[in-house]
């Protein structure tokens, strides 16, 4: 049983990812950005393992609005307390504040599983996936998943990932 973080920047599709992998509406998705305010929990139970998903306000690179700062504020706090990260990217681009969620996960040194987003958009998918292949030299992501969190594809192989990455679940003594 575990804690898992979903994160990553504004309309990446993190809310998508949190009602297909769950299974239920919990988090409004939008093509808005900045609709997630707050972090939403959902558990989720398979014959794996057992894991409460936590999706966070998408982290933003302009700090000048104080509901900016407010977002990063509590995405980062999230990272507190958790056994593995969700790193969700757009796999259309790469955006320079990547770099910096980059940077935070370095410090915080959790197990990041990242998640390559919106890949039926995607022409090129295996340019795409070696450019990826070429950021866990600089970060030992433990996973590089290709999904689409919208047409749920290669969803099941990144759930297993996650479950494997949980630590055990407490013997239950008589
Ligand atoms: P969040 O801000 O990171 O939580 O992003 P949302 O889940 O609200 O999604 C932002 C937009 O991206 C919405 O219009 C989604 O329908 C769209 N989206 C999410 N996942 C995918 C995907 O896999 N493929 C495509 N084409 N669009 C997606």
């Amino acid at each position: 049983c575990g804690y898992v973080a979903l994160i990553g920047r504004p309309n990446v599709g993190k809310s998508t990812l949190m009602n297909h992998l769950l299974g239920q509406k919990l988090s409004i998705t939008s093509r808005k950005p900045q609709t997630t305010r707050h972090r939403i929990l959902g558990i989720k139970t398979t014959e794996a393992g057992q894991a409460i998903f936590m999706d966070t306000p998408g982290m933003h690179g302009d700090e000048k609005k104080v509901l900016n700062r407010y977002l990063n504020k509590t995405a980062d706090s999230t990272l507190l307390g958790v056994d593995v990260v969700v790193w969700l990217l757009d796999g259309l681009y790469w955006h320079e504040y990547d770099e910096r969620i980059f940077k935070k996960l370095e410090a915080a040194g959790l197990p990041v599983i990242l998640a390559v987003n919106k890949v039926d958009k995607i022409k090129d998918k295996q340019a795409v996936m070696a450019f990826f292949a070429e950021a866990k030299q600089k970060y030992p992501f433990e996973q590089i998943v290709p999904v689409s969190a919208l047409k749920n594809t290669n969803l099941d192989v990144l759930e297993q990932h996650i479950m494997a990455l949980l630590p055990e679940a407490e013997p239950i003594y008589p």
